[in-house]
């Protein structure tokens, strides 16, 4: 059954998430799973791709592709489907994978199954596993027809480099007139040290209970020592503490870091559904009957001014830092 992975980029780098898409459909056991990259002066992620066991790469380079927008992708994604018969294409979540596995949807008048944590094969068909009741279950889902589109939950699968190489073949980049009317007037990159709170392993986030922006220092330096990612509460973004890109739950991400460490964060459900699926949860609380003590794997009661600095402490001195 042939298979194709939306491979996205951030500079030189296929992203994690993407690779990790890659690797599952590998691990389904397809002879045939390739992936695309899209975008301009992009040949050589094909590489990266072939390490994690794609045996195709299509590459579409082109300078129309350079801003990352998602018609000119579903123009060139809808060709190449229908040229190539391919009948399963996957994305791993991001704004722009799922604006781009949305419109291909629609183009193609495809099935569409998004929030997806895993895929497996049954028989001959394949079921999606989508958690559903704040992911209390998971729900299969399927599809009546080809091509089916996939979309997975951020952080659902790790990449497993296997090694290989990978034919790449030059895709025909044609776009729609309206496809090309959308225009990218800017685009910032946010600087920042360590890695990206999709990627990390490890995320320390900061909720109401710091007491306000200044204290966020305490999470960043425990973040730091970890060699982790800074998460919040939609209750800080919304006060202006910190960034929206940091926030964690319903409305902001969702993330699967392997311990996930809470600090004055009630729990509430809307964060919750959010960082439920990380390894360890612990939580930084003091207030016992909190809520997020519920769903925590280690729980600490006491007050975060006085636990996070001796943690920070206590980790710097186990790393010999
Ligand atoms: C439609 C909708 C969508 C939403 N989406 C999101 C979302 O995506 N993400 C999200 O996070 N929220 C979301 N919310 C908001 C959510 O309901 C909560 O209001 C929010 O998560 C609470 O944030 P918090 O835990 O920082 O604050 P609070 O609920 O105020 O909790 C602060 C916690 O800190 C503890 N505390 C106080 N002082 C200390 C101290 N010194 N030391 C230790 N602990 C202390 C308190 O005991 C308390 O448990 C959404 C709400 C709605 C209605």
């Amino acid at each position: 059954m042939s298979m194709l992975v939306f491979l996205e980029h951030h500079g030189d780098e296929l992203l994690k998430g993407s690779l990790g898409v890659l690797s599952k459909a590998v691990a389904l056991g397809s002879a045939d799973v390739a992936g695309v990259v899209m975008g301009f002066g992009v040949r050589p992620l094909a590489e990266q791709a072939a390490k994690c066991g794609a045996v195709k790469v299509y590459v579409a380079d082109d300078a129309r592709l350079e801003a990352p927008l998602p018609q000119p992708r579903v123009d060139v994604l809808a060709r190449l489907i229908r040229e190539k018969g391919i009948e399963t294409v996957l994305f791993g979540n991001s704004v722009l994978a799922a604006d781009v596995a949305a419109g291909l949807a629609a183009r193609l008048e495809a099935g569409l199954n998004w929030d997806l944590a895993d895929l497996v094969r049954q028989d001959d068909r394949f079921v999606g596993k989508r958690p559903a009741l704040q992911d209390s279950v998971h729900v299969d889902v399927g599809w009546k027809s080809e091509p089916r589109i996939a979309l997975f939950r951020s952080g659902s699968f790790d990449p497993v480099e296997t090694g290989g190489s990978a034919d790449t073949e030059d895709v025909t980049v044609a776009l729609e007139d309206f496809s090309t009317s959308a225009r990218m007037v800017d685009q910032a990159h946010e600087e920042g040290e360590g890695p990206s709170i999709e990627d990390a392993a490890v995320i320390v986030a900061g909720g109401r209970g710091l007491g306000g922006p200044e204290n966020f220092t305490l999470v960043e330096e425990l973040a730091k020592a970890l060699g982790g990612a800074v998460g919040a509460t939609r209750a800080v973004v919304d006060a202006g503490w910190y960034p929206y890109s940091t926030q964690v739950g319903q409305t902001g991400k969702t993330v699967s870091p392997k311990l996930y460490i809470a600090c004055g964060i009630s729990g509430a459900i809307q964060h919750k559904v959010g960082m439920q699926s990380s390894g360890v949860i612990v939580a930084i609380n003091k207030d016992p009957n909190a809520p997020i003590f519920e769903f925590s794997d280690l729980g600490v009661v006491g007050d975060v001014h006085e636990v996070v600095p001796k943690l920070t402490e206590l980790v710097k001195a186990r790393k010999g830092s």
